[in-house]
């Protein structure tokens, strides 16, 4: 006899698992998990910066990450998982008149929301990050409730404690095909067998748009690669910093268990499943690194410990959460544009919420809506790293 479930949700990362948790602590009895490969939890969530920030540019997106922050600050004891919780903050820098602008305007907007987050002063900046160059600098934004932490070990905790509520996890196994009859889904297939359901959840991050081709479903959502550079250990700088942005240049860096870890978003990098680190990346990096950082001018890369990864990235770089309209049944937790990790619990209890009663609080999921890409109804996001 064929295998039934209430949900079975595509894909065990950070979503995947945190909608599974969701679901079963709000007691939905039959709760699947498939992921194609081998094990779980190693697409873009195995590399992951692990940043989590309240400073955006919409009102969605800080909420989504001040609903997720509650969650992080009671990670260990919820899910019984240390996730190297470091609220260490974020420093946004600006040397340039529009930079000033775009940080002062957002930070308005996330002082009306309630973000903890100020001006910084060039001064200010070098009591909270005295390796920075300032010179030049106009100020930046602080906030010292943003910070980092292990994005493995978050989706380890929510998968674990998914399971130890009843979810079943499955690994090697694909979803090839979406079964649907009028409008409604009705199922998956795998290879080999087919499950009945009149609910999924598409979570296969970078591969969303794959799965919504199967359910004949249009989801906007691109995989582009992004790659990490990792220094030799480094004690020059403290363990303790923020995340580090140069908001001109786009460069960023913490420090990673004794290291310098630095990340820049190339805007050229074509959309593609490309995940080959690519060593001329170190340059390029070094050389954004210098201008604001020059101490790290003795530091040494280490390009085996540098990786790249998959964002899965929307034209308005939001997620997409909630229920396709042309297809009943077919929930979509996508395209999280290089935030899902920081928004995973409140995406997964978001879309929990919305599956089993058919609503959302304390967010209104409508922003965020699929619609809204075919309705022209995007709602930009400009603070993406
Ligand atoms: C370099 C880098 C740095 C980042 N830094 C940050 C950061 O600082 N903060 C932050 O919040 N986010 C960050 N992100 C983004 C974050 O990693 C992603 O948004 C998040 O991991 C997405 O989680 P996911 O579960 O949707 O995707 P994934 O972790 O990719 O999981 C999707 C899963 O679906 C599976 N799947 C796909 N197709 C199928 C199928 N047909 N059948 C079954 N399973 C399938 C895949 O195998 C995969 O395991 C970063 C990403 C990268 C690459």
């Amino acid at each position: 006899m064929a295998r039934s479930f209430d949900v079975v949700i595509i894909g065990a990362g950070i979503i995947g698992l945190s909608v599974a948790y969701y679901l079963k602590r709000k007691q939905c009895p039959r709760v699947l998990v498939l992921e194609k490969e081998h094990s779980w939890i190693t697409g873009s969530t195995a590399r992951a910066n692990g940043g989590f920030r309240q400073q955006f540019s919409t009102p969605v997106n800080i909420r989504l990450s001040q609903i997720s922050l509650q969650v992080f600050q009671n990670f260990t004891e919820e899910f019984d998982t240390d996730i190297s919780f470091r609220q260490y903050g974020y420093l946004f820098l600006t040397a340039t008149e529009k930079g000033e602008q775009g940080l002062r305007r957002n930070l308005q907007l996330q002082k009306v929301q309630g973000v903890p987050v100020e001006w910084v002063t060039p001064e200010e900046i070098l009591q909270i990050a005295p390796f920075v160059k300032v010179e030049d600098l106009r100020g930046g934004t602080f906030c010292p409730a943003d910070g980092y932490a292990d994005s493995y070990s978050i989706a380890e905790g929510f998968g674990r404690k998914a399971r130890d509520l009843g979810a079943q996890i499955e690994v090697g196994q694909p979803v090839v095909e979406i079964l649907t009859a009028s409008g409604q889904i009705e199922g998956v297939a795998i290879p080999g067998e087919e499950i009945h359901t009149p609910r999924v959840v598409n979570a296969a991050g970078p591969y969303a748009s794959t799965i919504g081709k199967m359910a004949g479903v249009d989801v906007p959502v691109q995989p582009i690669r992004r790659m990490l550079v990792m220094t030799e250990d480094f004690p020059a700088i403290p363990e303790k910093i923020p995340m580090t942005i140069d908001a001109d240049s786009g460069f960023l860096m913490r420090k990673e268990s004794g290291k310098v870890l630095m990340g820049w978003s190339d805007p050229s990098e074509p959309p593609g499943f490309n995940l080959t680190f690519d060593s001329t990346f170190i340059d390029i990096v070094a050389q954004k690194a210098l201008a604001r950082v020059p101490l790290l001018e003795q530091a040494r890369i280490n390009p085996r410990r540098s990786w790249a990864g998959l964002y899965e990235v929307t034209p308005d770089h939001h997620c997409i959460l909630g229920e396709a309209p042309e297809l009943t049944g077919f929930f979509l937790a996508n395209g999280f544009s290089g935030h899902g990790m920081m928004h995973s619990p409140a995406a997964g209890m978001m879309l929990a919420d919305l599956i089993l009663e058919g609503k959302t609080e304390p967010l209104d999921l409508h922003p965020v809506r699929l619609a809204r890409f075919k309705e022209g109804d995007l709602i930009e996001e400009t603070v993406v790293l």
